[in-house]
């Protein structure tokens, strides 16, 4: 039979799904001009589906616009591969569309920007591989890479292919768990690899005839699948900014104020980086997973952690020296949890906010719902989203929790392994 190949555009979505329309690829510099055709309804496609609630209507056309900067060509084997471009929501005049994933980060890392800095992040991604055998005494263990066959070593290539440097990949403490840590890189392409990191190891396991589940929690009383976001701040000359070894915390003031913006609206930021009724399972004790707005240094059990790094050369330490993120997992879009972070931080750093006493971190939203509250109750975030996104967000979300009415909380896990 004779193919042709098909290039696909897409956007990681409100909800976290790469969504968008493929063409033939030969037509590749006419799309890269004029993109694919989208409408605002789009947008509110829940996780699960359908359309719940839309007051965008049936009217209106967007662009997805790729950036071709994003583009991923892995041939897996001769003929058969992915061929895929990450793009953003455009209005047909071109300008930016206010309700883009990708454009609330671009604001928010612009907003950082006039704050003096630069962001740099790397997400850390756990998922569950079906294509080995839940036995008991593996976490962590040679013998689940083993039993994994080639599915480690394909995903490695398959970043490397993509353009995303590999940096570990390992057997984690869940059942059949494994996570995958890629090399840190600026604002934008560090959500747009994070996008193809989660593309590029369900493509590998789908070649293999199997899946690699992303979603929060697989069964209420399992290991969670955590999504934590390494972050380190840069001068606008390049400079690290985050280190200062000759403070008690090791941090610059910048650095500070920055998590101390994150602290202060991270109520808020659950909405956006745990933002499926599920997250809130995995927020739970004794789970290696944040229950509290705090700071932590070396905890993994804090919300934000300062991360160890090894004692080579000042320059080195002062390179690497970063904090992480653990309130996030796959249901959110890597564009929304940047992009607040990046929001977040930037406040902080405006207002000169100083670090909360851990004594007395605010408890996290215990459920979807009070943190959609806590984000509408927030004094800054609905301005870094806008009226419409707001609007757009919660309307979806909303709907995404009436969705799962009536089903206990097996049920609710069971609903997203289906869907991510
Ligand atoms: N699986 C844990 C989570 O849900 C994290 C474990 C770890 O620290 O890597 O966030
Ligand atoms: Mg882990």
């Amino acid at each position: 039979m004779d193919r042709e190949e098909l290039l696909f555009v897409g956007i990681c979505d409100l909800v976290g799904h790469l969504r968008g329309k493929a063409f033939p690829a030969v037509d590749w510099p006419n799309r890269l001009i004029k993109g694919v055709g989208y409408t605002h309804s789009n947008i509110m496609m829940s996780a699960f589906g359908p359309i719940y609630r839309s007051h965008f209507g049936t009217a209106g056309d967007l662009v997805i616009l790729p950036d071709p900067s994003t583009r991923v060509d892995v041939a897996f084997e001769p003929g058969a591969g992915e061929h895929f471009c990450l793009g953003g929501l455009h209005t047909l005049d071109g300008a930016h569309w206010n309700c883009c994933p990708r454009d609330f980060l671009r604001r928010g890392l612009a907003t950082l920007a006039e704050a003096g800095l630069h962001l740099m992040a790397t997400f850390e991604q756990e998922f569950v591989y079906t294509g080995v055998e839940a036995r008991a005494g593996r976490t962590y263990a040679l013998d689940s890479l083993r039993q994994a066959g080639v599915f480690g070593e394909a995903v490695v290539a398959a970043l490397r292919a993509a353009g995303v440097t590999p940096d570990s990949f390992l057997p984690e403490y869940g059942e059949r768990q494994f996570e995958v840590t890629v090399a840190p890189t600026l604002g934008l392409r560090a959500a747009d690899e994070a996008v193809i990191v989660r593309e590029m190891v369900r493509a590998v396991a789908h070649r293999l005839g199997e899946r690699a589940i992303f979603a929060p929690m697989i069964q209420p009383d399992g290991v969670g699948n955590g999504t934590h976001v390494h972050l380190s701040l840069r001068r606008l000359s390049g400079e690290p900014a985050t280190y200062d070894a000759a403070s008690v915390d090791r941090m610059t003031p910048e650095a500070r104020h920055f998590v101390a913006g994150v602290l202060h609206h991270m109520p808020a930021l659950c909405a956006l980086t745990a933002p499926s009724v599920a997250s809130y399972q995995r927020l739970t004790p004794n789970r290696w997973a944040p229950v509290r707005a705090d700071l932590g240094t070396q905890d993994r059990g804090s919300a934000v952690r300062v991360c160890p790094v090894p004692a080579t050369s000042p320059e080195s330490v002062a390179r690497q020296f970063n904090v992480e993120y653990r309130v996030a997992d796959a249901t959110a879009s890597p564009y929304m949890v940047l992009g607040a972070i990046a929001h977040a931080g930037a406040d902080g750093v405006r207002r000169g906010l100083r670090l909360p006493d851990n004594a007395g971190a605010a408890l996290l939203p215990r459920s979807l719902d009070a943190a959609l509250d806590a984000l509408e109750a927030d004094a800054q975030a609905p301005s870094w989203l806008g009226p419409d996104l707001l609007k757009a967000y919660v309307m979806l979300k909303r709907d995404e929790i009436a969705a799962l009415e009536g089903r206990d909380a097996a049920a609710i896990c069971a609903r997203y392994v289906e869907v991510y």
